[in-house]
C-alpha cells in the first residue's frame, strides 16, 4: 500500500502525502481526512457508507454461496446415506433373501411332488375304477354265462 502510494499526495492537501487510498472511489488521503469504520477507510462518510453497504452486499453474496454451497453438500450426504442405507440393506438382507428363495424353491418342489402325488393318485383311482368296472363286467358275463345253461 505505502509502495504504490509513494510520491502521491492526498487529493484534498496537495502538499500532504497519501497514506490510504478510499476503499470506495480509490482516491489517495491523507492520515487527517481518513475516514475509517469496520476497518473500513474512506475519503468522506459517503464514499464510507457505500463502501460498508457494497461490503456488505458482498458478504451476504459470498454468505449466501456458502449456503447454497452448504445445502448442496447436505444434499448430497443425504443421497449418499440413502445409497449407503440401500446397499446396507442389500447386504443386510442378502441372506434372508436367499434364504427364502431356496425356501420357495423347496415349497415350489414340494408342491410339484404334491401334485404329481395327487395326479398319481387320480391316475391310480381311474385304474382301480376301470379295473373293478372291467371286473364286474368279468362277473356278468360270467353270471350269464353260468346262468346260460338254466
Ligand atoms: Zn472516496
Ligand atoms: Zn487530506
Amino acid at each position: 500500500m505505502a509502495k504504490n502510494l509513494e510520491g502521491v499526495v492526498c487529493l484534498n492537501h496537495p502538499n500532504t502525502p497519501a497514506v490510504a487510498r478510499c476503499a470506495a472511489c480509490g482516491k489517495p488521503i491523507c492520515a487527517d481526512c481518513m475516514k475509517t469504520k469496520n476497518n473500513i477507510t474512506c475519503c468522506s462518510d459517503r464514499c464510507l457508507v457505500n463502501a460498508i453497504e457494497s461490503g456488505a452486499v458482498v458478504s451476504d453474496i459470498m454468505g449466501r454461496k456458502q449456503k447454497s454451497e452448504a445445502k448442496g453438500f447436505v444434499k448430497m450426504i443425504i443421497k449418499l446415506v440413502v445409497v449407503l442405507v440401500i446397499l446396507a440393506c442389500l447386504f443386510g438382507f442378502k441372506d434372508k433373501l436367499m434364504s427364502l428363495f431356496h425356501q420357495a424353491k423347496d415349497k415350489t418342489a414340494t408342491l410339484t411332488e404334491q401334485a404329481q402325488g395327487k395326479v398319481q393318485e387320480g391316475i391310480n383311482a381311474i385304474d382301480k375304477k376301470g379295473k373293478d368296472w372291467d371286473a364286474k363286467v368279468r362277473k356278468k358275463s360270467t353270471d350269464d354265462r353260468m346262468r346260460i345253461p338254466d
